[in-house]
């Protein structure tokens, strides 16, 4: 398969833009190969500007849960379009999506959350999120997980360190100690610790914030017990528990993880699937706790372009497809099974160890056996055979996000037919892959 205008592309880039790239993971860097540079996506396909098609399980990284260029979400963007752009001051739209989240956020039957205010990413939802948990709390310590990503702002860069467990360490130039000496860090689905850093420092931890299932480190589940736990010790303590459903909102469920697993946090981060593809975030709570925020409270937190129309008009189309079209969920589901189903008989027909993860429509390949259930788990993946394994199937008209790290993302747009497809693809690319490795 010929990539030369995209890799002509990607050099132009560069001249322009650091490490051609808007954000780090599109650079392909990871698997060592020129990035894709994209023409356009139509349902379950993507095509680059050599005229490749691909069966695109990236999705834009998640919020593409009806497929590319669905006919009513595009349909909205340019009706909307035609009444203004942006005004900055308030619209009816705004109103009406903070509605549609508050009453699909349900917990035995109550809403979770009361109030939502709404931002432009997801990593302003988490960052605001945690901001008013401290405001509300009046403590400064947060606590966060190994393998969870909850988007790019100083506090959240941390991982931890070596020795003792729950200090940690920035994963990233430019972001000072001082900031991060207040994140502590522990180990994803290890109630153990969990109580443990509790006893030490709950009546210091101002917010726990927790992906529900990670989807940034390919895909594991919390277990019902880790997530309890965690529910019980922020009541005990007074901690605020914080679900960032930037990939779970509206994909686990139209009740988003919350519904999916019956538990309740105290605030919750929204964003890639309630914007349809255009920029956008939120996030929501306790109505104690987010009346902390301003103009309310004392928490500062303001946006220019924050519920912007475009945003909240396709946005909301997608949800009430999402709402009034229930059945979606089940076929993402059984797309889901199927696709971690096949994947592990190819593995094992070929005699390998490799172990396939899957919630709902979130499936991933580690190429490492056992069970994975945390991120040391996922750093025992044979990062150079996915790379191969990346490649081959991306030949074969296969896009899987560049990295072993990442979920494969199904969509309401894929086929039977493309699951059969990319499982027949699955069964030779592993194949090669296992045969030049011998
Ligand atoms: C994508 C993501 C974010 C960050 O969202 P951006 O819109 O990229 O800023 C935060 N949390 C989770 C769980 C995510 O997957």
């Amino acid at each position: 398969m010929k990539r030369e205008m995209s890799s002509r592309a990607y050099k132009a880039a560069q001249n322009y833009i650091p490490g051609g790239v808007n954000s780090p993971v599109r650079a392909f860097r990871s698997v060592g190969l020129d990035p894709i540079f994209v023409e356009s996506g139509r349902g379950s396909r993507i095509f680059d500007i050599d005229g490749n098609g691909y069966i695109d399980y990236v999705c834009s990284w998640g919020p593409l849960i009806l497929g590319h260029s669905h006919d009513d979400l595009v349909g909205k963007v340019t009706e909307t379009a035609r009444k203004g752009l942006s005004f900055g001051l308030s619209t009816q739209a705004e109103v009406e999506m903070a509605r549609i989240i508050v009453e699909s956020y349900i917990v035995d039957s109550k809403p979770a959350i009361d109030l939502v205010r709404m931002v432009n990413s997801g990593t302003e939802a988490t960052m605001s999120a945690l901001r008013a948990a401290r405001a509300y709390t009046r403590r400064d310590k947060i606590l966060k997980f190994e393998g969870c990503y909850h988007g790019h702002s100083d506090a959240m860069l941390v991982k931890s360190g070596s020795g003792a467990l729950t200090y940690g360490v920035p994963t990233s130039l430019g972001v000072p100690e001082d900031v991060i000496k207040h994140t502590l860090v522990g180990r994803y689905n290890d109630c153990e610790q969990l109580r443990e850093i509790f006893k030490a420092h709950g009546h210091e931890i101002a917010a726990v914030i927790v992906e529900p299932v990670v989807g940034n480190v390919g895909v594991i589940s919390a277990g019902h017990e880790f997530l309890r736990a965690m529910r019980e010790l922020c009541t005990e303590h007074g901690s605020v528990l914080i679900f960032d459903e930037v990939i779970t909102g509206f994909r686990l469920s139209y009740n988003s993880a919350a519904g999916y697993f019956g538990i309740a946090p105290d605030m919750a981060c929204f964003g890639k699937i309630i914007g349809g593809g255009l920029p956008v975030g939120a996030y929501g709570g306790k109505a104690d706790i987010m009346k902390t925020v301003s103009p309310l409270g004392g928490a500062y937190q303001a946006g220019t372009l924050s519920g912007n129309p475009l945003a909240m008009h396709v946005g909301m189309k997608q949800l009430q497809i999402l709402r009034d079209n229930p059945e979606i969920y089940g076929r993402l589901d059984s797309m889901g099974s199927r696709l971690a189903n096949g994947l592990r008989q190819a593995v094992s027909d070929l005699g390998l160890d490799y172990t396939v993860n899957q919630v709902g429509s979130l499936v991933c390949l580690f190429f490492a056996g056992g069970s994975i259930t945390d991120y040391d788990g996922v750093m025992r993946c044979d990062v150079p055979r996915f790379n191969k394994y990346f490649k081959l199937m991306l030949d074969r008209g296969i896009l899987l996000a560049p990295t072993q790290f990442e979920a494969m993302f199904i969509s309401a747009a894929h086929t039977d037919a493309d699951i059969e497809y990319t499982l027949e693809c699955c069964r030779e690319s592993l194949r090669e892959v296992s045969r030049d490795e011998g």
